[in-house]
């Protein structure tokens, strides 16, 4: 299945890196950004662009989870260059270092175990 690895992620994430709101994950066709994150009402809603290659789906899921789990109130009603503008601060940082934090402790282990026999080779 296309993009297998990266749809793992969003398990992964939805499991091990809880938001204060659910979160709809799309992957469309984005002309303007490779990825953005917004709150409407009570949920998080994590676009995707479609046509990036699955490193850089994964790459841009994370950036965009930890705008989820690091959304603050003030946030909910910016344009998106005031947004931008303020959106990758210190509490962002943070964010972003634990949803790594899962990508490298909880999700890298269970991608390499599936892939144990294809990856280890007799001595
Ligand atoms: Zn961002």
């Amino acid at each position: 299945m296309a993009f297998s690895t990266y749809r793992k992620l969003v398990s992964v994430l939805k499991k091990n890196c809880p938001v204060a709101y659910p979160v709809s994950v799309r992957r469309l066709h984005l002309a303007e950004c490779e990825g953005d994150c917004t709150k409407l009402k009570d949920k998080f809603y994590i676009r995707i662009d479609k046509g990036l290659p699955e490193v850089g789906a994964i790459d841009t899921l994370i950036h965009e989870w930890a705008h989820a789990r690091a959304w603050n109130h003030l946030y909910d009603n910016l344009t998106w260059e005031e947004f931008e503008a303020v959106a990758h601060d210190a509490t962002w940082g943070v964010a972003y270092s634990e949803v790594y934090r899962i990508y490298e402790q909880v999700f890298l282990p269970e991608i390499n175990a599936t892939n144990m026999c294809k990856k280890v080779r007799p001595k």
